[in-house]
């Protein structure tokens, strides 16, 4: 039996394409930034470990830019028995044309949907889309197992399958209970031989920059956030055992010659207890690999930015979203901005390099309070910022709050990527502002980001080296010149 898992093709224009990792990531073809697909290796190597005799098969038309035909194309090719594909949104309405003709040219195929929009939506997809067999939402690492091995039995119960949405013979949906989330030192390694881990880039210092999970989940509740409120439906937080971590870190060094780790999570910091013993053990253990990780600034202090640094972690990453009181009540946020001016003071004085990110347009959000994030954003002394503008997915409190009080102005989902688009409008706040202010902070931003990446290099040398030997001279030059020229 042949099994495919796989990605929506996001050729959304000639030189735009679409991922959707945690969040929509609309990238111009040139840059390789992307998410590791963790859920889809995580699910590759159950399925090897607990079936024999199947084959398996990844393809993410992302790393190749595989536009809508040659994605189907690379599909018919396969013929696979079951494809397993993850879907978003943003993409959904092309996606329907894509099963289609897939159901329509591969004899006998199951069509399983996986991913953010059907868990937000299931009934929706379902009755738009009758090629579907079967939808798992939520974590589907084990109900995509159990559900193969129904296929492969020819059993047509699915009542032990948690988070699946099906039809049964009379036509009739019905709806499981999500099983209790899976304890996460029972999975294998993500499958990193079918999905190359080394053509998916993030935050690299030193190349090769591999991508990790520390941990799963997140115990925070922000009302926009598709992660908790669609994939895990809750708030439960789940660290790995640092032993496994560590043997990962190790089998990747040794495998793959990773230079550096990436760990993206959530965010990786919410359990101190749990991320000191791994520092603790990472230098009793002497694995010297540096590492960065997507944490948050809410539950932290000096003992823990002290040994992360001392264990080798090299970048930061956390979320702000605003600097506005009001609105971070109203995303329920828990976020101090004097305490993230403390943490990015403790974080250079440890010697780790900070990237803030902030969002704009949330509830309760004005020109004024997206002006005052903003010279926040400035002055914060941060090495890196990011700014976007905050969508409401489908299945999230934000989503549901947008609709109930007639905020959202853009139906069609296919603009919900918050690079370039805003599909709200408030009273005191017009969809377009929220563009063209966005717009106006990421340009100021650029020259800002360009002179503060050349005293980034002043302070860490041995690390810009390793990127200039990596992104090369060109791209450097470039910079300076960003930084130079207003
Ligand atoms: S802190 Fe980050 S991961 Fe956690 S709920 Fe908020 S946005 Fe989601």
């Amino acid at each position: 039996m042949k099994i495919l898992l796989t990605i929506e093709p996001g050729d959304i224009s000639e030189d735009k394409y679409l991922t959707f990792g945690r969040w929509a990531i609309c990238n111009d073809n040139s840059t390789d930034y992307g998410p590791f697909p963790f859920r889809m290796a995580y699910t590759s190597a159950l399925l090897e470990r607990e079936i024999k005799d199947i084959q398996i098969f990844f393809l993410d038309p992302f790393l190749d830019r595989l536009n809508r035909e040659q994605f189907i194309n690379s599909v018919e090719a396969i013929a696979p028995d079951i494809i397993i594909m993850q879907v978003s949104p943003i993409l959904w309405q092309r996606d329907k044309i894509i099963l289609h003709h897939l159901k329509k040219n591969i004899k006998n195929i199951r069509i399983i949907l996986c991913g953010n929009y059907p868990s937000a939506e299931p009934e929706l997809c379902l009755n738009e889309c009758p090629e579907i067999d079967m939808i798992l939402t939520g974590e589907y690492m084990q109900s995509a197992l159990d559900t193969v091995r129904n296929y492969i039995t020819r059993s047509t119960d699915f009542s032990h399958i948690g988070g699946a949405v099906y039809k049964n013979s009379s036509g009739i949906i019905i709806r499981n209970t999500r099983a209790p989330l899976m304890p996460v030192d029972s999975l294998p390694l993500p499958d990193r031989i079918r999905i190359n881990p080394s053509r998916y880039r993030n935050f690299t210092i030193h190349h090769p920059t591999y991508q990790m999970l520390m941990s799963f989940g997140c115990p925070y509740n922000c009302i926009y956030c598709v992660e908790r409120h669609v994939m895990y439906g809750n708030n439960q937080y789940r660290f790995r055992n640092p032993v496994n971590i560590l043997d990962e870190m190790v089998y990747l060094q040794e495998h793959f010659g990773a230079r550096q780790i990436w760990f993206d999570d959530d965010t990786a910091t919410a359990d101190k207890h749990a991320l000191l013993e791994f520092c603790s053990l990472k230098i009793k253990r002497k694995v010297m690999l540096p590492f960065g990780i997507m944490g948050d600034l809410i539950s932290f202090d000096e003992e823990m930015i002290r040994d992360l640094s001392h264990a080798g972690c090299i970048c930061y990453a956390f979320g702000v979203e605003s600097a506005d009181a009001a609105v971070l009540k109203s995303i329920a946020k828990p976020i101090d901005i004097n305490k993230i001016r403390y943490g990015v003071k403790l974080l250079k004085k440890y010697r780790i390099i900070s990237h803030a990110t902030f969002s704009f347009g949330h509830p309760g959000e004005t020109p004024e309070s997206m002006q005052r994030t903003f010279q926040f954003a400035r002055n914060l002394g941060s090495d890196n910022a990011q700014f976007s503008i905050a969508t409401p997915y489908p299945g999230t409190p934000f989503f549901k709050l947008a609709q109930k009080k007639g905020w959202i102005v853009e139906q069609d989902l296919s603009k919900y990527f918050g690079n370039l688009n805003a599909v709200v409008s408030y009273p005191q706040l017009k969809k377009e502002q929220i563009e063209k202010t966005v717009l106006s902070f990421n340009e100021r931003w650029s020259h800002i980001a360009a002179r503060k990446r050349i005293l980034v290099a002043f302070r860490y040398p041995l690390r810009a080296l390793a990127k200039i030997r990596h992104e090369g001279i060109f791209q450097t030059l470039q910079l300076i010149r960003k930084a130079i020229v207003p």
